[in-house]
């Protein structure tokens, strides 16, 4: 799904999350609303249920936190034991429901909802032939057009087939929940882009973009569903069945899901996130470790990596100390006020605040996950040696981001982007550092157990797994040529 802004702290945003339920015997949205629930830190705008009872679909789709979009009313008026949901980050500009989801269609062949966590990078071209053959389109989003060629290829095929079609001619990065009448389906695309995982619950099973989604309902992980994998989950709970439509001789996850946006007690093709997060901080000490007094994470999401940094700094005998030297407001909200540039400087004043002992008069690490503009590392830097700080080190558990995504990540443009143009010793002085490391892509690769070919570095490397108009690839890709678009 096309839509982004930047975070709280100016970092990059995870775009969507989604979930799909098949159960036998009781409603489906209980579940779904708890899953929800779970992967809220994937979409914060708009969260919203539909569910088919086997007569007709009910939705429910909602602006807001999960906990704000659904009362009890709401859920209880979702029947049936099937359904898919939603987390949304907004579109840039265009905060409002037509883009909120799940998507739902109803045509000759029956209803149909998506959800859709990714971006597609073809989707002009295809509304484009879409409209030229009657189409009409109510958001500018790109899970409608996903929907709507579902549904003109359902009038010719079966579900299946369908679905193979579509993706032959889609491109780009889409991990889906769809649901056509009572039948769940998920679908992840040929790179493997976007998570999405299949869990097993006491009375049928579930798909969900993070594992964590389907621990919260007290079910178990089945495994990742394999880049190109369609599953359908036969109605009232009774299994699934799997098709490999569309093979790739490589994938293409995104290192950043490990990094960053997903929650660390997710595992994602085969991985714990907590415990990458761990490795990733041992290793960045092995590569640019330095002797400090302290060592602390930028909250939430350093925590991990400056636990395995501390942890691998002892062991070679350093007597740096572990702290939680940043406190963090949470009952900041996503959208307080700055209307000028000085109060925007607050920002961070507002967010985290040092603990004055554990910081002054000593020499300071700090761990954050990445930078993408700097301003929020130049803060946190002043922010400490306002408060004592002898020295403050800064050391990235990612390799520096150049480029933008183009995959459904919020990562601002190339302009913006601190590294894109300086050095890293460049940054170091733009953001006030006495020293500046970041992870290489080769400690990523290897902390995943995988081959960097397999990853998906475009926004630290500018070459992408897919066919970007004005852009690199990393690899021989090329976008389907779809007929009677307009360019
Ligand atoms: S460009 Fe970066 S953030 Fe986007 S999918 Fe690739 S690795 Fe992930």
């Amino acid at each position: 799904m096309s839509c982004g802004r930047d975070g709280d702290l100016g970092g990059p945003t995870e775009k969507c999350g989604v979930v799909g339920a098949s159960l036998a015997g009781r409603d489906a949205a209980r579940p779904l609303y708890y899953s929800l629930y779970a992967l809220q830190h994937r979409g914060q705008e708009s969260a919203g249920i539909v569910t088919h009872d086997g007569f007709q679909q009910h939705d429910h789709v909602s602006m807001g936190l999960v906990g704000d979009a659904f009362t009890e009313a709401d859920i209880d008026g979702l029947k049936g034991s099937a359904g898919i949901g939603h987390v949304r980050y907004p579109t840039a500009g265009s905060v409002d429901k037509s883009c909120a989801q799940p998507f739902t269609v109803s045509f000759k062949s029956g209803s149909l909802a998506l959800s859709h966590n990714g971006n597609l990078v073809n989707s002009d071209e295809i509304r484009d032939e879409l409209a030229g053959k009657g189409h009409a389109f109510t958001s500018d989003g790109d899970t409608e057009v996903i929907a709507h060629d579902l549904a003109r290829n359902l009038l010719e095929e079966d579900l299946v087939r369908a679905v193979k079609r579509t993706m032959n001619r889609i491109h780009g990065s889409y991990s889906l929940a769809i649901m056509h009448d009572e039948t769940v389906l998920g679908v992840r695309d040929p790179e493997g882009n976007r998570p999405l995982v299949i869990g097993e619950v006491e009375d049928g099973y579930v798909i969900a973009s993070e594992s964590s989604a389907i621990d919260t309902i007290d079910g178990e992980l089945v495994r990742d569903v394999r880049p190109g994998e369609l599953v359908v989950l036969r109605p009232d709970g009774e299994g699934y069945d799997t098709y490999q439509l569309v093979e790739r001789d490589r994938p293409a996850h995104c290192f950043f899901e490990h990094v960053y946006f997903a929650r660390p007690d997710s595992v994602i093709d085969d991985n714990l996130v907590y415990e990458v997060r761990r490795e990733l901080g041992r290793k960045l000490w092995e590569e640019s470790g330095i002797e400090s007094d302290v060592v602390m994470p930028v909250p939430d999401s350093g925590r991990a990596f400056a636990s395995g940094y501390a942890e691998a700094a002892q062991e070679d005998g350093s007597n740096v100390e572990f702290a939680e030297g940043l406190m963090k407001n949470r009952y900041v909200g996503r959208t307080f006020i700055m209307p000028t540039q000085d109060e925007r400087e607050r920002a961070v004043r507002l967010k985290l605040n040092p603990i004055k002992s554990t910081v002054e008069g000593r020499t300071v690490t700090i761990i954050d996950d990445s930078i993408v503009r700097g301003t929020t590392s130049t803060q946190l830097v002043r922010l400490l040696k306002d408060c004592g700080a002898e020295e403050v080190h800064m050391r990235i558990g990612a390799p520096p981001i150049i480029a933008p995504c183009y995959m459904g990540i919020n990562m601002a443009t190339r302009e913006e982007l601190i590294a894109s143009d300086k050095s890293v010793e460049e940054i170091r002085e733009a953001i006030s550092a006495d020293s500046l490391a970041y992870l290489s892509k080769e400690a990523i690769a290897d902390a995943l157990s995988v081959s960097q070919s397999d990853l998906c570095l475009g926004c630290v490397t500018g070459e992408y797994p897919y066919d970007i108009d004005d852009e690199e690839t990393d690899r021989d890709v090329t976008r389907p040529v779809i007929d009677g678009a307009s360019d």
